[in-house]
């Protein structure tokens, strides 16, 4: 029964483990990578994870889904989903219950979960692979502002792939935990992690061994992929100027051309100036292939990429605002996590925002997998005097009968928590009572978001407004909510049905762990 620590990415993913020494370890793939794509591909002769997924997102686009854990837990009339839905190249779709579909262009149609739960088990077999022994359990990482959606899902996503989930940890704690915080000095610390597709930036104070995340915020759209995409657009123009071809409209150029600027931009953080090359961009009136070749300075990327690293600044503001925090003399530590922030000049950037410069972590790329090792550690008491503390990224409020909405749990509320309200009947021999629960906070319609229907029934027959019933929320350490109902009178605890959830349900995820042929069987 061995447990891992896994960062779940929305680009990459990593798993790793302390050894019997303490010493952190990443368990690397099969052809010995550090870090796994967090891609799938659902190809005519079956379905290829991390690595092995990725001639796909230029073969079969349709079929090729990368970056599932940004609709994770989100319905799709999130403004988030929504945004995506333009630029993703497979289609979205409603479930029934207003969830987030992928439907392929084969018409088959996969959750975020499943798609997550398939990166889970290449890294729950590539652990096994390097360990020589099942793996049953995990610390799996998620972003601090994840809701209890996300959570939830990213929790069946774990279970669907046969991996029980001793904790969620979020990310900006697991950076600080990888980087040796816990070893160190109390410290108020900085975590900034620009990824493929998103920047989080959190305040993160450890205090005694304590570890709290103060604030967080970011910008979902926010990452290298828009480095990358700025890149191609300015390079396909030089190459209809000097070359006279227009790629633009050519799914196969436009990615040949985005794969180089991408290994272009990954070489200048290390040297200033490299050849960019794409190959085969089109094929000339002569019959020969087009070839793209230039130098690239890194300055050249630099201004391509200014706007981008504009952006920047607000969120970081934003989050040392929330936590009563100044830049230069509020911040001890300024910690760099995920690859984009290898490029220098995202260092120097952030560097100019907080007045301090920015602790380099040995490895970006590997930090919050190691992070999540050393709570597996903690977890089984390896290792003592550490106390994370996490809170609820949004409140709770409950709504009875299409009432009005009763705030519950506040946001920011330190987790597990747990509230209780009493709500009665409203009519003579009513049986069945109906409440919402919600997440969010705000009267303006939108604000707050539906996450289940509830019905206890099989109530006492009595005079309206006698039958009492207390319903207990309960926020789990991971964030993810239980919702309980006992009568009063009776102290019975009634059925509770659930009328409408916003993600899988227990049967759902059941059904699609045993359709993957999961086992906890030893490979
Ligand atoms: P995520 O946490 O979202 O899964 P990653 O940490 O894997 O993301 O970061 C992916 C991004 O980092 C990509 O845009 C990738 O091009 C970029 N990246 C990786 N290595 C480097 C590097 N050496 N220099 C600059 N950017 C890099
Ligand atoms: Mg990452």
């Amino acid at each position: 029964m061995t447990a891992v620590g896994i960062d779940l990415g929305t680009s990459n993913s990593a798993v790793a483990v302390l050894d019997a020494d303490g010493r952190p370890r990443i368990l690397t793939s099969a052809a010995g990578l550090t870090t796994t794509p967090s891609v799938v591909w659902f190809a005519d002769d079956g379905i290829h994870v991390g690595e092995a997924a990725l001639p796909g997102l230029e073969r079969a686009p349709e079929q090729t889904i990368f970056a599932a854990k940004r609709l994770l837990g989100r319905p799709i009339d999130d403004p988030v989903v929504r945004q995506l839905s333009k630029v993703l190249p497979y289609a979205l779709v409603a479930s029934p219950a207003g969830a987030t579909v992928i439907a392929l262009g084969d018409g088959r149609r996969v959750t975020p979960e499943e798609v997550a739960a398939l990166v889970l088990g290449e890294l729950r077999a590539q652990a096994e692979r390097a360990l020589g022994t099942a793996v049953t359990e995990a610390v799996i990482t998620v972003p601090a502002w994840f809701d209890s959606a996300q959570r939830q899902a990213t929790k069946d996503a774990a279970a669907i792939a046969g991996l029980e989930v001793r904790r969620l940890l979020s990310e900006p704690t697991a950076a600080a935990l990888g980087h040796g915080a816990h070893r160190g000095q109390d410290a108020r610390l900085v975590v900034c992690d620009l990824g493929g597709g998103t920047f989080d930036v959190s305040v993160v104070d450890v205090d005694g061994g304590v570890f709290e995340v103060l604030a967080t915020t970011g910008d979902p759209f926010l990452g290298g992929d828009d480095v990358d995409r700025a890149a191609v657009e300015l390079l396909a123009r030089e190459v209809r100027e000097r070359l006279g071809v227009d790629v633009t409209t050519d799914a196969t150029a436009i990615d040949r051309l985005r794969l180089a600027a991408q290994r272009a931009k990954h070489e200048l953080s290390l040297a200033p100036s490299t050849e960019l090359r794409a190959a085969d961009l089109a094929t000339l009136p002569s019959g020969r292939p087009l070839d793209f070749v230039r130098r690239i300075q890194r300055a050249e990327l630099d201004a391509w990429a200014a706007p981008l690293l504009r952006r920047l600044e607000r969120p970081c503001r934003d989050a040392l605002e929330r936590a009563g925090r100044a830049a230069g003399a509020g911040v001890d530590q300024v910690l760099l996590v995920c690859g984009m922030t290898r490029m220098p000049a995202v260092a120097t950037t952030l560097e100019r925002i907080f007045g301090r410069t920015p602790e380099s972590v040995a490895n970006p790329d590997e930090v919050v997998a190691i992070g999540a090792a050393i709570e597996v550690a903690r977890l089984a008491g390896d290792i003592g005097g550490v106390l994370l503390l996490d809170v609820c990224a949004r409140g709770f409020a409950l709504s009875v009968a299409d009432g009005p909405c009763d705030p519950l749990i506040a946001a920011g509320a330190r987790v597990p928590t747990r509230e209780q309200r009493l709500v009665t009947t409203t009519g003579h021999g009513q049986r069945r009572l109906e409440f919402d629960l919600w997440e969010g906070e705000g009267e303006q319609a939108g604000a707050r978001r539906h996450l289940a229907r509830y019905a206890v029934t099989d109530l006492p027959e009595a005079p309206a407004g006698e039958v009492l019933v207390i319903v207990e929320v309960t926020v789990d350490v991971d964030g993810a909510v239980r919702v309980g109902a006992t009568e009063l009178v009776s102290g019975q605890r009634p059925p509770l049905e659930v009328v409408l959830q916003a993600g899988l349900g227990p049967g759902e995820v059941e059904r699609l762990r045993a359709q993957r042929g999961v086992t906890a069987d030893a490979p």
